[in-house]
């Protein structure tokens, strides 16, 4: 069952983002409501101290009004009554006529709109308000009564401007306090979902390490109850795994460990029967010699598939021990073959010793000896390099080289290149690199092949490990 994941904007950044927008959201509905809630509440405290005001205002103004008809004593009657601010400005209109102490507000002709002109005329004593903005943009509340002793009308405009002032104050703090809480919202987002992915990391991180070969990796049972249910799902997957592949490596080198006993007296036999070989017909000497070949194959193929389960029932069990490396690669090339390959040492001293599992270090050693004699010859250099602490081991053959298609996959299991399948090439089975691949891999180390640089024929195996003494 494989479980699909969206690709696009990672995980973490998603959380992230989601906690700005979700801060964004509600500091902006939070600063919408505040802010409407202050100005209903600031104009209406305002509307309604203004409306008393100008109610006792608007009476007194009746009762004077019936002796007092002329424009100037009009006047003097406007500038005595108080607002409810000092800047607020009573008007009368008189015979369409208006006479106020502030020509801005009243008597420049439409300032006062006919809807609040109609709005008091037909109010009776209870009066009209309206807000509007002057031409300069100060906004005004203008409450209006009907006098009714003169047939006048009565009209007090109190300036708005300290509330718009306020109200502005009042946005600028709201933006920039919205601001700050959604870089909060995505502050907290970024550090919680670092804290909430954190446990997915480790996941990822054992299940990469299992992939790589540490089929021990575990998760760390933490105290977190929501996350013991993947922590114990994981590990029992992981154990299951384990014991999977081994039960298979097991059973695997049972195998192998069953078919070596007949087999090597089958080798025997073969031994004898090729012993006698000049007394065979020629059809018998060619089927025993086809035998031999793909016994000798055979043979070959249970070595391996043998190493390769001890490999895997024992993967980190590295012997290791100190040793000379001279002498070491001088005995494995006697032994495979290639007694005449002296060992150049290039930029370090001969008596480097080396810190390794020697019984697998030999095995890497003549894997690569043999597959340059079984596929190029043999080897026609054989060097040792210093890096830090890493000792890089080359061996150079002049045969036909490796493609580039093929440097890669040749490290895998059974995986054979051209050359090996060529007929008459060798008895291989696919698993000699992919062992070498391994070997170093347990050590800390690698392999890799590439072509020689000055475009001559051949191939360059060069293994790389970390542990140098000397
Ligand atoms: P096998 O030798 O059993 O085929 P290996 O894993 O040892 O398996 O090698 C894989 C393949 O790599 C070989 O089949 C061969 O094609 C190629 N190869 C290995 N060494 C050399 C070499 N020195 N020169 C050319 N090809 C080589």
């Amino acid at each position: 069952m494989a479980i699909q994941f969206r690709r696009g904007v990672r995980l973490r950044a998603r959380v992230t983002f989601a906690f700005g927008l979700g801060a964004l959201i509600l500091t902006t509905v939070l600063s919408i409501v505040t802010y409407l809630l202050v100005r209903d509440n600031l104009l209406e405290t305002r509307e309604q101290s203004a409306q008393s005001v100008a109610t006792v205002n608007a009476n007194q103004a009746q009762r004077r009004i019936i002796e007092e008809i002329d424009t100037g004593t009009a006047r003097d009657l406007l500038s005595n009554l108080r607002g409810v601010r000092a800047e607020s400005t009573p008007a009368i209109r008189l015979d369409n006529n208006w006479i106020s102490a502030d020509p801005v507000l009243f008597e420049a002709p439409g300032n006062i709109d006919a809807e609040l002109l109609n709005l008091v005329n037909a109010s009776e004593s209870s009066g009209a308000k309206m807000r509007y903005r002057l031409s300069n943009g100060t906004p005004v509340l203008v409450i209006g009564f009907p006098l009714t002793a003169r047939d006048a009308l009565y009209f007090e405009a109190t300036p708005l401007d300290d509330i718009e002032d306020t109200l502005n104050a009042l946005s600028q703090i709201l933006v920039v306090t919205s601001a700050g809480i959604c870089l909060l919202g995505i502050a907290i987002g970024a550090f919680a979902s670092r804290r909430l992915l954190l446990p997915v990391e480790k996941v990822g991180q054992a299940a990469r390490a299992i992939a790589t070969g540490d089929l021990t990796a575990r998760l760390e049972v933490g105290r977190d109850r929501d996350l013991e249910q993947l922590t114990d799902s994981f590990n029992q997957m992981a154990s299951n795994l384990e014991e999977r592949i081994q039960a298979d490596a097991k059973f695997a080198s049972n195998v192998s460990h069953e078919l070596r006993s007949p087999l090597t007296t089958i080798m025997a036999s073969l031994e004898v029967l090729n012993a006698d070989k000049n007394t065979f017909n020629e059809a018998s000497s060619v089927a025993l010699n086809l035998l031999t070949e793909d016994l000798e194959r055979f043979r070959q193929l249970v070595e391996d598939l043998l190493e390769i389960s001890r490999y895997e029932v024992n993967a980190n069990a590295l012997e290791l021990e100190r040793f000379l490396l001279k002498e070491f690669l001088r005995a494995i090339a006697i032994q495979s073959g290639h007694a005449l390959l002296q060992v150049e040492f290039l930029n370090c001293d001969d008596q480097t010793i080396i810190e390794a599992d020697k019984r697998r270090l030999a095995r890497v050693m003549n894997n690569l000896l043999e597959n340059a004699t079984n596929y190029a010859g043999g080897a026609t250099r054989l060097t040792v390099t210093q890096h830090n602490t890493d000792i890089e081991i080359s061996i150079q053959d002049n045969g036909p080289g490796i493609p580039e298609e093929e440097r890669n996959t040749i490290f895998e299991r059974f995986a054979r290149g051209a050359e090996g399948g060529r007929r008459g090439k060798g008895t291989g089975t696919g698993l000699g690199l992919s062992l070498v691949a391994e070997h170093l891999k347990l050590h800390g180390g690698k392999v890799n092949v590439r072509s020689h640089e000055d475009g001559e024929d051949g191939s360059i195996f060069t293994i790389t490990l970390p542990k140098v003494i000397k």
